[in-house]
């Protein structure tokens, strides 16, 4: 087992990996810009380094930085946690390179699945099915990618092979608008990612986001457990998950599920992952993976009640995982808001002193946050400051439970979108289930 892990990473999530190694026995080293003196974490953990000024790029994406806190620490492994550097295959590589156990996937898998054309053409290759496309980068002749593009079916997207978060995508309707959307995201894509290369694909109107967990471990084992619905997304940013996805049946998650625990034996993926789908008319379509544990982790944890963050550990400690496919089975059901310090209709963000905190509670309510009376909300980092997930035997009875947990709540001193969760739990259409993507938004008066 490790003995020592450093959290590279900030706020809930670093409490969440915190709390996994104290089960195991493991020590905690936490790093912490100048501004994070005061994190829950930086308090709880065996020992603490700061790693430099308040701005994440002098910190908490500072390689060299982190590197050299694990030396000093005497540090065995390290956990990314999401966002910073957890996908960044040149870390992962120093990380190994400097005598540390990164816990996450090999470089080589974080570098493949960071580059959507070669994401897709290894999922194919492992069966997973994908959005029908243009089968790799697009070429510069103009016949040809008309040509590809009639075969697809129009309406299509064109996106960077080295895009993420929502960037670099543009959707073309009719064969007029190709040519030139093509030139416009190549030359987008160039100057946003250092990359012009650019794919086609069919632009599904009105999918829903599935994705389906995995955990795979270096002794042969990889299992899935089972399926998330993020479809309640603003600018593409998650807002509300639940796990299992309304209307999927146990036997269309076996078969994704499978598939996608298969594809992980295949390009030999170790570690937990995500396989994010857009799925459309009973079908599903692969758009990216995840090499990393993600913000949404906790929804899968209730109703499977696998702790993922352990099996992190384990998996790179290199033990077996703790739990066989046949061992997997879903349990009521769950969801998750994100608590973003920001305001509830114009989404400006909200940092600055919270002068009273009220954690809600009762059955089947789980609080993942590093807040505090008296924790003052730092402006340079991400505005999510803890999420609340309510479990239930039935999704009403987990809906009413998040109902219950979002009035209860108090935290004073800072806008949170708490009141647009409030109405967003109680609205009609998500109160019934299966939205799409574009559901939110609409909502909002975004689109
Ligand atoms: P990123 O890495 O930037 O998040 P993704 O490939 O995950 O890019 O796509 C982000 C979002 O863009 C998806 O969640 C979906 O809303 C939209 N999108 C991407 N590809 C398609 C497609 N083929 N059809 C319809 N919408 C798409």
């Amino acid at each position: 087992m490790l003995e020592k892990v450093l959290i590279a990473n900030r706020g809930e999530i670093a409490l969440r990996i915190m709390r996994a190694c104290r089960e195991l026995g493991i020590k905690t080293v936490a790093v912490h810009s100048e501004a994070d003196r005061d994190l829950k974490h930086v308090r709880l953990s065996d020992e603490s380094v700061c790693i430099g000024p308040a701005p994440s790029i002098d910190s908490y994406l500072n390689i060299p930085a982190v590197i050299s806190a694990a030396e000093v620490t005497d540090t065995i492994g390290i956990h990314p946690g999401y966002g910073f550097l957890s996908e960044s295959a040149d870390f992962a590589e120093r990380v190994k390179e400097s005598g540390f156990v990164f816990i996450g996937p090999s470089p080589e898998n974080i570098r493949v699945m960071g580059d959507k054309v070669a994401a897709i053409k290894t999922m194919k290759a492992a069966g997973v099915p994908c959005v029908p496309g243009s089968d790799g980068p697009l070429g510069n002749d103009a016949d040809t990618n008309l040509r590809i593009a009639k075969e697809i079916g129009y309406p299509i997207i064109i996106k960077a092979s080295g895009g993420g978060g929502g960037r670099g995508m543009r959707v073309v309707h009719n064969e007029a608008a190709l040519i030139s959307s093509i030139a416009l995201t190549k030359a987008e894509a160039s100057a946003a990612f250092n990359n012009d290369v650019v794919y086609m694909e069919k632009f599904l109107a009105n999918p829903r986001h599935i994705e389906i967990q995995v955990l795979s471990d270096e002794h042969g084992n990889a299992i899935h457990l089972g399926e998330r619905d993020c479809s309640m997304q603003r600018r593409h940013q998650k807002v509300i998950e639940e796990a299992p996805a309304p209307g999927i049946s146990d036997e269309l998650r076996d078969k994704i599920g499978m598939q996608c625990a298969n594809a992980c034996l295949e390009f030999n993926y170790r570690g937990a992952g995500t396989f994010e789908f857009l799925y459309e008319d009973g079908e599903f379509y692969f758009i990216e993976m995840n090499t990393r544990v993600q913000v949404e982790h906790p929804v899968t944890e209730m109703v499977t009640g696998v702790d993922i963050v352990r099996q992190q550990l384990l998996i790179a400690s290199g033990e077996p995982l703790e739990y066989k496919q046949s061992d997997i089975k879903i349990h009521g059901h769950a969801i998750e808001c994100r608590l973003n310090a920001e305001h509830p209709d114009t989404f400006m963000p909200s940092p600055g002193m919270i002068n009273n905190y009220h954690p809600p509670g009762g059955p089947g309510v789980r609080v993942d946050t590093h807040i505090y009376k008296g924790y003052s909300v730092p402006p340079y980092y991400d505005s999510m400051i803890g999420k609340l997930i309510t479990h239930g035997n039935k999704r009403d009875i987990a809906l009413a439970r998040m109902r219950g947990a979002l009035s209860e709540v108090v935290i004073d001193g800072i806008n949170t979108n708490i009141p647009l969760h409030q109405r967003l739990c109680s609205d009609a259409g998500f109160v019934k289930g299966g939205v799409n993507i574009h559901y939110l938004e609409k909502l909002l008066g975004l689109t």
